[in-house]
């Protein structure tokens, strides 16, 4: 049998983040005074958000982007956080707005409002509906979201034919599922989209060139589901208890990985596979952004 190749988003990710670096000097070479900014607007304290805030202030200082952490109250009210935004909105410093979610309020806050709240020309997320729309028709020219632009991106990286190839997505929702779908519609994959309601999803997943997980089940992808061949990319992060370990879990995938690397050609580990794809797509969103900024500096 063959052995699947390990798809490391570690690796491609730090080429990514190499050449954005470069992107932004390019900038500076042209506009000395030009920063590239990204707002990371974060309400409460939620642990886990810290840790992923960490993990882009760190990635945006190292490319050059200056990053601006904007930590709000639990307390604030949803009006207060749209007018942050609409400030934001307007800064000629910043490029990329991001709203770290879930939010962490005492308030009742629509967090549908406030991603629409953020501007499309500065939603390095894409997860506002106009982007979202933009993605859903194949105009690429817009925000693409992260997670799925890092899928599409490890998929490119695989060396999968994506044109005529038979995607499968598990998972539908409006950050992973919908628009990897979406985005592999538009590069010419034949999509199948499968949710908690479908049936013989084991038959369907057994057709898939191009297998991407996204449902947050533990390793409920069994290895006789991947085809010979196949190409696998697990977006799940799943934390479960381990008694070897000293912090009592471990991190798995929605991909049973050892069985499924057995049948597959390339797969993608976790972690180390999606997560830090998904922080170098924030920063090439970002550095398009400060682009387009600068280009139009140059031409008044
Ligand atoms: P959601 O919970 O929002 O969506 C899960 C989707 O999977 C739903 O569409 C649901 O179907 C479907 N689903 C759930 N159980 C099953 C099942 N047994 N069989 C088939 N389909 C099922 O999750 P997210 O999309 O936000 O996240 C998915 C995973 O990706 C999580 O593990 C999350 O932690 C991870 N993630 C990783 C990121 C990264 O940066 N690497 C970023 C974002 C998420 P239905 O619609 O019918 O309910």
């Amino acid at each position: 049998s063959t052995r699947g190749q390990i798809l490391s988003g570690t690796d491609i990710a730090r080429e990514i983040r190499n050449s954005l670096q470069e992107d932004v000097a390019k900038i500076k070479n042209k506009l000395p005074k030009f920063n590239a900014g990204l707002a990371i607007v974060q309400v409460g304290g939620r642990e886990d958000s810290n840790v992923y805030i960490r993990m882009k202030i760190k990635a945006a200082s190292e490319i050059g982007i200056k990053p601006e952490h904007i930590k709000l109250p639990r307390t604030i009210t949803e009006s207060q956080l749209l007018t942050k935004l609409n400030q934001l909105n307007n800064d000629p410093d910043i490029h990329g707005i991001i709203v770290q979610m879930p939010l962490d309020t005492d308030n009742n806050i629509n967090s549908h409002l406030i991603t629409d709240a953020v501007s499309p020309d500065k939603d390095v997320d894409g997860l506002n509906t106009i982007n979202e729309g933009r993605v859903a028709i194949g105009d690429l020219s817009a925000f693409v979201p992260c997670t799925p632009n890092g899928v599409i991106e490890l998929a490119k990286r695989s060396g999968i034919n994506l044109v005529g190839a038979e995607a499968v997505v598990l998972g539908r929702s409006k950050i992973v599922g919908t628009p990897v779908a979406e985005l592999l519609k538009w590069n010419h994959a034949t999509v199948t989209v499968c949710h908690s309601k479908t049936k013989n999803l084991k038959e369907i997943c057994q057709r898939a060139d191009l297998l991407v997980v996204a449902i947050g089940q533990p390793e409920l992808v069994k290895g006789d589901w991947v085809k010979p061949g196949a190409v696998v990319i697990d977006c799940g992060i799943n934390s479960i208890p381990d008694p070897t370990k000293k912090s009592g879990q471990r991190l798995v995938g929605d991909v049973e990985y050892d069985a499924a690397a057995k049948n597959a050609s390339y797969i993608t580990p976790v972690p180390g596979g999606v997560g830090p794809m998904t922080v170098a797509m924030l920063m090439k969103n970002t550095v398009l952004s400060a682009q387009r900024a600068a280009a139009s500096l140059l031409k008044t």
